[in-house]
């Protein structure tokens, strides 16, 4: 697992990453305000531009889900 910020512009942190259900592996830190983990192995379709997008990857059509 990595941790990533909310504001961070990668798929695990946009609202257009597996569409309204995001990353399964995408939850808060526990104990760390503002802070969330996810597996950087984990690949989900992009209900933005279609493509299937690693956690990691990013555009420039990243929206903030958080
Ligand atoms: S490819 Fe872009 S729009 Fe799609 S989930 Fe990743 S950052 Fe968001």
């Amino acid at each position: 697992m990595k941790i990533t910020k909310p504001n961070n512009k990668i798929c695990a942190m946009c609202i257009h990453w597996n569409g309204p259900l995001g990353g399964k592996s995408v939850k808060p830190r526990i104990g760390m305000m503002n802070v969330f983990e996810f597996d950087p192995q984990e690949k989900n379709i992009c209900y933005k531009n279609h493509f299937n997008k690693a956690a990691w990857h990013s555009c420039n059509q990243w929206q903030n889900k958080f």
